[in-house]
This record gives structure tokens, C-alpha cells and sequence, in this order.
């Protein structure tokens, strides 16, 4: 038979499945054991210290939720963790992590929904209520992590983050409005925006701000016709001093809603209440959405944010690491960002995922891990040589800052560095002669074609010179 504690686990583990991600739900649920049920108090063993206080720093809201719908209001959950003997400072892994868990249940994925049927019924103003006499308080759904402080500033991302900053110092009353945020998804919009609402909140206490999916306003929009409130619904955006809404693309085709939200944007705007929008394309490229509220969007600014280069992913990782107390070997994390080209979101998948296998098998990260990891893992990642890889890898090797390559300078240590690299970058990559001058240093194509040339040159007639060309090439294809 089965025993009862099994049965409720596994239909904690359905709701939790449908609220992460699949990858999130292999590496941090399934490994998990239960292990007894005694008055509501359920046990549940896990792999690793280290697991547990991930469980708690990021799924900690959802546990909880899931757990007092299974076992009632007393429900509870205990751990039963299984001791890392190898962790500790000689360890390959150095965690500490913080102990609050006071972020946990504000992890965007397992937002709640703001409850506008409860407020609607007794806090929200109704019409007749003179706008300054009764402040309510609005919960803003920010994400204390979504910080400025944690956003890499690179020149994927500077004209965004920069009016995002602006926009933050003096909101409704720079040109910037609305301020709208374009980019593929994974690249730091919804970051971006929350960082936005943080920085209002830090800088004036009393403004009421509100940081929004469409998708839930939708959903609200819904429920309020459903519920005959719309005014109230209307109402309740309207006295919104920062309104952020994130994901414009899905009011697409959505007309009753866009109509709602073109008047809360009129309101807004009209009274210097300030906008922020993000969406996953160029509102020009936007499809089913209103000429009106497609020509407003363009009253503001809109920036975009791109692919973040090889050096700024690696900030981005240092930084992750460095706010999660995790270290990792630099070579790790130089292979990590030259892997993952695809958004910023997928690498931090892959070096959560690299964290989690260290842990649950108890292997040292070292750059094989990741390579295993990467491999399986991260699906179609063979891994793209760029030229900015290659700048990197041959400036590491001759030891030289990597801004030197773009340096005017005849210094010939500085002048070989650039032509190695322009060597590799014509024999790796598809990028035209031009293309490869143009990223290394301002060169023309004749200048390629020249330090090509010497490259093989030296390499026929200097043989030391020829064993680091190989060198570099090994490292390279790691
Ligand atoms: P989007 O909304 O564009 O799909 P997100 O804002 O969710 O992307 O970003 C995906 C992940 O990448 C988040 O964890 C975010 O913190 C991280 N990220 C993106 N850009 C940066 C950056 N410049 N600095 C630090 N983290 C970033
Ligand atoms: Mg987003």
C-alpha cells in the first residue's frame, strides 16, 4: 500500500510542476525524498545543505502555498537534509548564503496575483472618493533582486538602462515617457523594469507604484467584467503614479482590453503619472494592437536591449555569483559565457544547473563538469567561436587587457596580439574581412588580409611563435 506521505508528495510535486520550469522542476524536485507525515508536519529529505537553502531562497512561497493546500492550515513541511562532508571552505564550493527568505515569496515566477477582487470590494476608491484624501496602499510586486545595482551596465544595454535611470530620478517628467523597452526574450527587460519600480520606491517613498504582466492585467480585466466592477478596475490604475507593464506584446488581438488600457494610459499620462512598457519586439513590428495606442507608445522613448557581449556576460555571471556568495573558477565562468550565446536568461539556467550537479554529486566545478553539463543540457549549444571569444582568449594568453586589441598603438606586442587574432577570427568565423577589421581596432580589410599573411609567415619560419598559435587554437576549441 501506499503510504500516505508518498501519496501527498506527489500531489504537492503536480502543483509545483505546473509552477516552475520543467528544467527547475528536474534539478530542484525530483530529487527530493519524502520521507514522513506526522500531525500535518510533512518531511521531505533533501540532497545537500546547499539544496535546502535554495528550496528556501527561491521556492520557499510556493512550498508553503502548496504545502497548506495539501495538509490545511497547519500544514508544514520540515527538511531532513543529507550532510555535504566535503563542504566547507577547503571545499570546492563556498556558499553563503543569507538567511532571510523575506525575497522568497517575491520571486516573479510564483507571483501572486494581485487580488483586485479584494481590494475592489473595500479598498479601491470608487468614483465619489476626492483622489488625496484616502491613500491606499498598493502592493507593487517588485522584486527587491531586479536591483540597478544587480544589472550589468554593458553597450547591449546603455541607452535602456541609462533612461530607465532617468525615468527613476523623475518620473512623469522627462521625455522618456512612456519609456518602452524592446528586446528578445531572456535579455533583462523584466529585470530592467523592475529595477525602474526599486529605484521610484527608494527615491520617493509616497509614490505608488505598480509593476504589472499584461497577462494579469488581462486576467483582472476579465474577472472585472465578470464581476460588473469594471470602473473599479479602471479606477484602481488610475491612481498609479509609476505604472510598469511588462509584455505588451500579449494585449495583441486583445481589443477590449486594449481599449481599457489606452484610457488608463490617457489618465496616466495626462495627469505626468509615468509608463513603462516592455515588449518583446519593435512596437512597429507590434501586430493586432491599435493605430492609437501603437502612436502612443511612440510619444516616449523606446530602447531596446541587445545580446549582451562576451565581457559583459561574464560580468553578468561574476555578479550573479558574487550576490549569491558562490565562487567558481574564472575558467569556468570565461567557458560558460562563451558557450551560451543565446540570452542571458539560458546562461544562468546553465551555471544554475552547474551549481546543482556540484552539489548533488559532489564534484568540484571544474570546466569538464561544465563542459558535461553543457553538452547535455543545453540543447544546440555547439559552441559558436566569435571574434570577441577569440579576442579574449588571445589577450588572456599574451596577458594583455583585452581593450588594448581596439588600442592605437604600434607596440609590437599589442600590434601581433591584433593579428593572431584577426588570424582566427578569418579561420573560425564566417565574418567577412571587413567585419573583422571593423571589430578589431577600426581596421580595413587590407590590414586582415596583411596580418593573415604574416601570421603564416611567422609561423613558417618561427617555430616557438608557431607552438603558441597552437596553443591559442587548443584553447580555443575547449
Ligand atoms: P526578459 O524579460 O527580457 O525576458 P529577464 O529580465 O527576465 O529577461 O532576464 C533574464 C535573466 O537575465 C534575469 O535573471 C536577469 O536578472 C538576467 N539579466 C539580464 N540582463 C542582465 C544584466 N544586464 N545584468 C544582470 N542580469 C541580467
Ligand atoms: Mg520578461
Amino acid at each position: 500500500m501506499k503510504k500516505k506521505y508518498n501519496e501527498v508528495w506527489e500531489r504537492c510535486l503536480s502543483i509545483i510542476r505546473d509552477n516552475v520550469h520543467a528544467q527547475s522542476f528536474k534539478t530542484w524536485f525530483e530529487p527530493i525524498i519524502p520521507i514522513k507525515l506526522e500531525n500535518d508536519v510533512l518531511t521531505i529529505q533533501v540532497p545537500s545543505q546547499f539544496f535546502y537553502e535554495w528550496l528556501e531562497e527561491h521556492y520557499i512561497g510556493l512550498l508553503k502555498k502548496t504545502i497548506k493546500r495539501e495538509l490545511g492550515p497547519e500544514g508544514k513541511l520540515e527538511y531532513s537534509i543529507i550532510m555535504d562532508s566535503y563542504a566547507g571552505p577547503s571545499g570546492p564550493l563556498a556558499i553563503s548564503y543569507p538567511t532571510s527568505n523575506q525575497n522568497a515569496t517575491k520571486n516573479p515566477y510564483v507571483a501572486m496575483p494581485l487580488d483586485l477582487n479584494k481590494s475592489s470590494s473595500n479598498e479601491i476608491p470608487n468614483p465619489f472618493i476626492i483622489p488625496g484624501l484616502k491613500k491606499i496602499k498598493v502592493e507593487s510586486q517588485l522584486v527587491e533582486s531586479y536591483s540597478f545595482e544587480n544589472f550589468v551596465e554593458g553597450e547591449c544595454n546603455r541607452l535602456a538602462r541609462s533612461a530607465g535611470y532617468a525615468v527613476a530620478e523623475n518620473p512623469g517628467k522627462t521625455a522618456f515617457n512612456p519609456l518602452l523597452v524592446f528586446s528578445q526574450t531572456g535579455l533583462g527587460k523584466t529585470h530592467l523594469a523592475h529595477a525602474i519600480g526599486l529605484q521610484v520606491k527608494s527615491n520617493f517613498p509616497e509614490k505608488t507604484v505598480l509593476y504589472v504582466q499584461t497577462e494579469q492585467f488581462v486576467n483582472q480585466y476579465i474577472e472585472s467584467v465578470k464581476n460588473k466592477n469594471q470602473n473599479d478596475f479602471v479606477h484602481f490604475y488610475q491612481m498609479i503614479d509609476v505604472l510598469i507593464i511588462d509584455d505588451i506584446q500579449f494585449l495583441a488581438g486583445k481589443e477590449k482590453t486594449q481599449d481599457v488600457f489606452f484610457h488608463v494610459f490617457n489618465h496616466l499620462h495626462q495627469n505626468g503619472k509615468q509608463l513603462v512598457i516592455t515588449c518583446d519586439k519593435p512596437p512597429v513590428e507590434l501586430k493586432g494592437m491599435e493605430p492609437r495606442l501603437l502612436s502612443r507608445f511612440k510619444w516616449g522613448l523606446s530602447a531596446d536591449l541587445q545580446m549582451p557581449n562576451l565581457e559583459t556576460r561574464i560580468a553578468i555571471l561574476k555578479q550573479k555569483l558574487y550576490s549569491d556568495g558562490i565562487r567558481i573558477p574564472n575558467d569556468v565562468i570565461d567557458y560558460l559565457a562563451a558557450s551560451i550565446t543565446t540570452s542571458v536568461r539560458e546562461m544562468e539556467g546553465a551555471l544554475i544547473s552547474l551549481i546543482a550537479q556540484s552539489s548533488l554529486n559532489k564534484k568540484a566545478i571544474t570546466i569538464d563538469l561544465a563542459r558535461q553539463m553543457i553538452d547535455r543540457f543545453v540543447k544546440n549549444s555547439s559552441k559558436e567561436i566569435t571574434i570577441d571569444y577569440i579576442q579574449k582568449v588571445v589577450c588572456d594568453y599574451y596577458g594583455l587587457p583585452i581593450d588594448q586589441i581596439y588600442a592605437k598603438t604600434r607596440k609590437r606586442e599589442i600590434v601581433q596580439a591584433r593579428q593572431v587574432a584577426m588570424y582566427f577570427a578569418k579561420k573560425h568565423t564566417k565574418s567577412s574581412l571587413a567585419t573583422i577589421g571593423q571589430q578589431c581596432g577600426n581596421k580595413d580589410h587590407a590590414t586582415v588580409l596583411h596580418a593573415c599573411k604574416t601570421v603564416s609567415n611567422l609561423m613558417d619560419t618561427d617555430k616557438e611563435f608557431k607552438a603558441s598559435v597552437h596553443r591559442i587554437d587548443q584553447k580555443l576549441m575547449q
